[in-house]
């Protein structure tokens, strides 16, 4: 029997095993769980309708609101750099469509998630519960002030682009904590940062050029 459901299933299937391959692992990303991770997310039920045949292209897509879901080798990448693991927890500014929230729930305990679009809080809310994360947790609210309630989180993941690194976020940080951040002005292109904090102290290194949306502030 030919059940066009599946069809479809296979057909985002293979698309998500090229785009893991051709983006992500040619590119040099290596942690298993975070592969697998990719390979798993059905990324095609985080774009609106309209889009979803380009769900696995090579590029961010918007979301609405002026947002855009970020291109998927730059989730794979920022989530290598925070290096998660099963013990950690995870702290995520700018939610957006829920998917970079949904890889990192994969690969770590728990992830909290700040949004300040109130809409865009609520559907990927929705979205991921529909999907089964019971281990992420996602709130509206303006992400500069971090979520201290939940502090300190082993990572930091910041997905829109601030002129500065917020203090709360740093400050939130636990110890060997890693915090990544694209830093720069809005309309330019802009530095992926890390920061380590080691003794209490912070070491920052830079990463590479990426464009991000701007982060907003409330
Ligand atoms: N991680 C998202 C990418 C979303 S784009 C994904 O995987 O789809 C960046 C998001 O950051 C937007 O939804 C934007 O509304 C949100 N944002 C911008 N400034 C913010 C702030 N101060 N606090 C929380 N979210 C913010």
């Amino acid at each position: 029997m030919i059940n066009p459901d599946s069809n479809q299933k296979d057909r985002f299937r293979q698309a998500r095993e090229n785009m893991v391959r051709v983006q992500i692992i040619d590119r040099g990303v290596k942690d298993e769980a975070i592969l697998k991770a990719m390979m798993k997310v059905p990324r095609h039920l985080f774009v609106p309708e309209e889009y979803i045949n380009e769900a696995y292209y090579d590029s961010p897509l918007p979301i609405g609101y002026n947002q855009t879901i970020s291109q998927p080798y730059i989730v794979a990448y920022m989530t290598e750099v925070a290096k998660p693991d099963p013990s950690k927890t995870a702290l995520e500014i700018g939610t957006g469509s829920g998917y970079q929230a949904a890889i990192l729930a994969e690969t770590v305990k728990k992830v909290y998630s700040i949004e300040i679009i109130p809409d865009l809080a609520r559907e990927s809310a929705e979205r991921l519960k529909n999907l089964g994360y019971s281990n992420i947790v996602v709130k509206y609210g303006d992400g500069y002030q971090g979520w201290k309630e939940y502090s300190p989180f082993d990572i930091v993941i910041v997905t829109a682009a601030a002129e500065q690194i917020p203090g709360p976020l740093i400050d939130q940080l636990a110890e060997n904590g890693r915090l990544v951040i694209p830093i720069g002005e809005p309309s330019a292109i802009q530095e992926l940062i890390l920061l380590v904090k080691k003794n209490g102290k912070i070491e920052k290194s830079r990463l590479t050029f990426v464009r991000f949306v701007p982060f907003k502030r409330l």
